[in-house]
């Protein structure tokens, strides 16, 4: 399918709703039978039924359909947020007694789930450094039940070979989800290297505007259904007919904002590696980048998200510079058209800033849709600031 006609047409049955181009939300809770059978039928069928929002709503199944159909997947379910789908998507594959085998350093979310709430339930999950595929050999047991991937990862970019790391849990029948966000179905598509579920929030660059929270899991009916039938409809995370909309708004204009974040993302890269004040450059489409081979290889593209280490003794120094940005936002978050920053110090005491320590002057920067000139001006005079 063409990628034009999953964003345009795919999915939208106009003629049902008076022709508009646009959508309707459909923003009702619960669904009219006109007869006992068809009600039982649903009963008995959910996932095949429009019964209940917290299931299925028609509003969203436009969404699901384009967004598995962008990750070559025979099926889809949105979640009120990325930190729900992965939820969903590990606890549908664990029981008591299992292991799992996770990444370093995974999303924020993901480590407090393997940390803290899994363990309560007797499921323990072991750390490896994914960018060589002998620490996950090592890492598997006999109880393992998830490997759970990030790649790359949304601050040092590491990366994992995900064909390699799929034949391996295919050989031992371990079901591998993957946290797709920094590229997008767009720039990566996990599914046709065997990975099972790849995950992705929407909240970043399929919304692309900053104005609603979303996740992503795509995978195989099978399993798109059992995960539907229990934790989907347990945890109640859906999304919302509205925010659904807005998604599908945002997936419009996907490819072109992409297309001119890589550009932009490009220009900033270039300026950074020549700014004296910055030490390294973290960027998996640099040729500077440890694993750019695998990047190129697996990856059809790379954009907005960087990071740097800047040269400095203290972090005042820091603070100043992310203080003096006129037009990076300091805020979490990405995908959005607005530039932002965030520097790694803000997670840590100050008193236990370490300038020896490369990761406590790391910055991550996002590119967004502004000139790229007009943000390259405002860390140029950020740089100039720090003298
Ligand atoms: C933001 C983010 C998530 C979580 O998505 P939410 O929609 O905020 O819950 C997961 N993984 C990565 C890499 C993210 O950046």
């Amino acid at each position: 399918m063409d990628l034009s006609y999953i964003i345009n047409e795919y999915a939208e049955e106009r003629e049902k709703y008076f022709n508009a181009v646009s959508p309707p939300i459909i923003q009702s809770s619960n669904f009219v039978f006109n007869t006992v059978e068809d009600m039982r039928q649903a009963f008995a069928d959910e996932y095949s039924t429009y019964l209940y929002s917290r299931g299925r709503n028609p509003t969203v199944d436009i969404l699901r359909k384009k967004l598995a159909a962008l990750d070559g997947a025979e099926d889809c379910l949105v979640f009120n947020s990325g930190a729900a789908a992965i939820f969903a998507a590990v606890l549908a594959n664990v029981k008591a007694g299992d292991h799992i085998v996770s990444v370093d350093k995974p999303y924020t979310w993901a480590q407090k789930m393997f940390n803290d709430i899994l363990p309560r339930f007797g499921v323990t999950t072991t750390y490896i450094d994914g960018r060589e595929i002998e620490h996950f050999e090592r890492a598997i047991l006999p109880n393992t039940t998830v490997i759970y991937l990030e790649s790359p990862n949304s601050w040092d970019y590491a990366l994992q070979d995900l064909k390699a790391v799929a034949e391996l849990a295919r050989a031992e029948h371990i079901v591998t989800i993957i946290d797709n966000s920094y590229c997008t179905p767009l720039y990566q598509r996990p599914i046709e290297y065997g990975i099972d579920l790849t995950m992705q929030t929407a909240t970043k660059y399929i919304s692309g505007h900053s104005d609603t929270l979303g996740g992503v899991l795509c995978g195989s009916k099978t399993m798109i259904e059992r995960i539907f039938n229990s934790e989907y409809m347990n945890i109640g995370s859906g999304i919302q007919p509205f925010n659904a909309w807005l998604l599908i708004r945002g997936l419009r204009t996907l490819p072109a904002r992409l297309d001119r974040i890589t550009a932009s993302t490009k220009k900033v890269t270039e300026y950074l590696k020549n700014q004296p004040k910055v030490e390294e450059l973290l960027f998996p489409f640099d040729e500077s980048f440890p694993q750019y081979n695998l990047a190129k290889q697996q990856m059809s593209g790379a954009c907005g998200l960087l990071t740097f280490i800047i040269k400095t003794t203290t972090i005042n120094e820091i603070e100043h510079f992310c203080e003096s940005l006129q037009h990076f936002f300091m805020a979490v978050s990405w995908g959005g058209h607005e530039s932002l920053i965030i520097p790694k110090c803000s997670g840590i005491k100050p008193a236990d800033f370490d300038a020896g320590n490369k990761e406590h002057r790391m910055l991550r920067l996002y590119v967004g849709l502004e000139d790229p000139d007009y943000l390259i001006r405002d860390l140029d005079q950020a740089f100039g600031n720090m003298q």
